[in-house]
């Protein structure tokens, strides 16, 4: 029987008021337009599990990775009125608004703080390093250090106070709210790490962290995991294995990827503009298909 391939989407913030936290985000009628594009082409909407086990030609699912509050008016609304229902991958440390991942202040340091000052600290912390190379420079098990060191430095408010007064992520209340109204949660790290930077212990750690949040909020939480900027350890499979993770998921799709039974898949940002959305989903597939 032939196999067919699933396309996952992938968003972080679909809304009319972006956030500072995420500007790269994508407003709720182009997001629609996008929903009515795709159903017009004949594309079916699946949920992350029902995707997993089923073998249809045109099946596709959403994403939404790191857990913003700002999607909530949108999410609310997508399975009741457009039949959709989404996966939201949550950072464990950033639920509730308990803290801000790494990643998200050195958004907010690359946002507030003029360059020239970013790159003047960032260098005497890691020689040679600026706001571009920090990421790759940074030993993952000090990058939260560095970045809180860089913060206090150099913005005015304290972590705390950001998070009050924005916050950016998902209470638990609205968590439950949007589970109540279809909306699958699942798991995207404890501290979002490059995963292909850590060791198998730490590997373990960040999963098990994640799932224990998840747990102790009782929050119902299904077991598929998105690595945090799609970069993944030497081996997915064994790793979905171990953890008893059904699928985990990566941002590089190519055509074939995203069968039935596979333990793996690939993912695609959709918060391009149109004409790389275009290339990307229409166009690129194909093209690498064809020059694999
Ligand atoms: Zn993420």
């Amino acid at each position: 029987m032939k196999q067919y391939s699933t396309r996952v989407l992938y968003y972080h913030v679909i809304a009319d008021q972006l956030p500072d936290l995420y500007p790269q985000g994508i407003g709720i009628r182009r997001f629609l337009y996008q929903l009515s594009v795709l159903k017009a082409l004949g594309w079916r909407f699946a949920s992350l599990s029902e995707a997993l086990v089923s073998n249809h030609p045109k099946q596709l699912c959403i994403t939404l990775d790191d857990g913003l509050a700002a999607n909530y008016p949108i999410l609310m609304q997508l399975n009741e009125m457009y039949g959709v229902k989404p996966t939201l991958f949550l950072i464990g440390k950033c639920v509730d608004n308990r803290a801000l991942a790494w990643n998200h202040k050195l958004i907010l340091l690359r946002r507030y703080v003029p360059r020239d000052l970013l790159n003047h600290q960032i260098n005497l912390l890691i020689p040679g390093a600026d706001h571009i190379t920090l990421f790759s420079r940074v030993n993952m098990q000090d990058k939260d250090l560095i970045v809180d060191r860089l913060w206090s430095k150099l913005i005015p408010w304290s972590e705390h106070e950001y998070l009050e007064k924005n916050k950016p992520f998902f209470s638990v209340e609205q968590l439950k709210s949007l589970a109540d109204k279809g909306i699958r949660l699942a798991l995207h790290s404890h501290s979002h790490p490059d995963f292909s930077r850590l060791s198998k212990a730490e590997t373990k750690a960040e999963i098990e962290q994640n799932i224990e949040t998840l747990t102790s909020y009782k929050l119902p939480w299904e077991n598929h995991f998105a690595y945090p900027y799609g970069r993944v350890g030497s081996n997915p499979e064994s790793l979905a294995q171990e953890m008893k993770i059904d699928a985990s998921f990566g941002t590089y799709y190519k055509a074939g990827n995203n069968l039935a039974g596979q333990a793996h898949w690939q993912r695609q940002c959709m918060e391009l503009s149109a004409r790389q959305n275009f290339r990307e989903f229409v166009m690129m597939p194909g093209l690498r298909k064809f020059f694999r």
